[in-house]
């Protein structure tokens, strides 16, 4: 493959990120981009792992306005892209069984209210009546808002990727970055598999990787990888249709449906921070039997597939987003597990950060890399 050696934007990293980027410098008619990917595939990174969960549920102000700008874009997608990324809203339902959860979830469900997400406060018999099949005598609250949901995080990417194919983005697989030279604080060169690109601009969409694109350039970012973990099951016909995104939050324990069965995932406290993407047998063996406790049916269920990707999680558990102090290196990385629905704004947003300066759509400067530094850490509670 033929790497052109020159371009005026390169992007790095071709999950959700670098393809939602790559499209939105490309339709606002920016040229010569090209999209590095070392995988021979795109969206196989955290995008192709994760749990395809989109929710405006969140206990920030930051984050349920970048829900209110994403997820709106994945309903258009269709119209705008041409690519089918089913969409289904069937509603994430967090199940509460301390006093400490239902506080804090009463002032996010204040905070989503006063936004204008009209999360429903749920008894913990109003939980039972909807969710039968669960054993879920221990809830006391919990909270429903029925246009979060679940969407194909593969559509997502290769819609993205072939809109930006047909805008002009050269789209390159297989094509991993070994290093980057910079001259007098400012960027110069990336060095491929495939060969050298000298460029002015480089985008950091390497998501778990993110750390190791920006030490090549000499900038320290705070992302740690962690291991997280998941398995589907055939299918059960008992679930029903509108099965909701069911979270047991005190556990970090989720269920949603997939195809005609379920998906099945839980956050191990205890995992440690590297890039092993095999999955732990021992700690499936948990989260089976904590499913099991709260789900007997799955009595009778099999397991069809498992897998495990990597979590980006900064500090604060909010992504960072801009300038480096390598001129010509910004940052779109750190989603700390929940980056997927936030993939289409935030690469609207670094398009106009690198086409104008500054980012228009949403005020997102207090999410910037010198927040650490300068201890200006932004809290969110509502992540499993
Ligand atoms: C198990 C699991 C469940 C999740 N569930 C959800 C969910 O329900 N909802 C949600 O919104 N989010 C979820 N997430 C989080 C979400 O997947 C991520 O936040 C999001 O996909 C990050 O996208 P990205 O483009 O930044 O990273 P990635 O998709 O990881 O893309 C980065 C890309 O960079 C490439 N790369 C790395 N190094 C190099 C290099 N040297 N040269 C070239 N390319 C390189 C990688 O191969 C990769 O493809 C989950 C994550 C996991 C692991």
């Amino acid at each position: 493959m033929q790497i052109p050696n020159t371009a005026d934007i390169v992007i790095i990293g071709g999950g959700v990120m670098g393809a939602s980027a790559a499209y939105h410098l490309a339709l606002r008619g920016a040229k010569n981009i090209i999209l590095l990917e070392k995988e021979p595939y795109f969206g196989t990174g955290s995008t192709g792992r994760c749990a395809g969960g989109v929710r405006y549920q969140f206990a920030t102000d930051v984050n349920i306005r970048l829900s209110q700008l994403s997820l709106p874009m994945i309903e258009r997608f269709k119209d705008e892209l041409g690519q089918e990324v089913n969409y289904k809203q069937c509603g994430y339902l967090f199940a509460l069984n301390n006093e400490n959860d239902i506080s804090v979830f009463k002032k996010n469900v204040e905070l989503q209210h006063k936004l204008g997400v009209m999360t429903e406060w749920l008894t913990g018999d109003e939980i039972r009546k909807r969710l039968p099949l669960m054993k879920f005598e221990d809830m006391l609250a919990g909270t429903f808002y029925q246009k979060d949901g679940i969407v194909d995080a593969n559509s997502v990417v290769s819609g993205y990727i072939s809109a930006a194919q047909r805008l002009g983005v050269k789209t390159l697989s297989g094509a991993e970055v070994i290093g980057i030279t910079v001259s007098g604080d400012k960027v110069e060169e990336v060095q491929t598999t495939l060969g050298a690109i000298k460029t002015r601009m480089i985008l950091n969409t390497a998501g778990p990787w993110a750390g190791q694109i920006s030490a090549m350039a000499g900038v320290e970012i705070p992302i740690t990888p962690i291991r997280r973990q998941m398995f589907t099951t055939n299918p059960l016909q008992e679930i029903p249709l509108d099965f909701p995104f069911v979270i047991d939050f005190s556990q970090s324990l989720y269920f949603h449906r997939e195809a005609d069965g379920l998906l099945i995932g839980m956050s191990n406290a205890n995992e440690t921070a590297g890039f092993d993407q095999s999955v732990d047998e021992d700690f499936e063996l948990v989260n089976m039997e904590a499913a099991l406790e709260r789900l007997p049916l799955l009595a009778k269920a099999s397991r069809a597939a498992h897998w495990a990707g990597l979590y980006e999680v900064t500090p604060d558990a909010h992504p960072i987003f801009g300038k480096t102090p390598v001129e010509g290196m910004v940052l779109c990385a750190g989603f700390s597990g929940h980056g997927f629905m936030h993939g289409p704004i935030a690469g609207k947003l670094m398009s106009e950060y690198i086409l104008d300066g500054d980012f228009s759509s949403l005020d997102i400067n207090m999410l910037d890399l010198a927040r650490f530094a300068e201890d200006r850490l932004i809290k969110e509670y509502n992540v499993v």
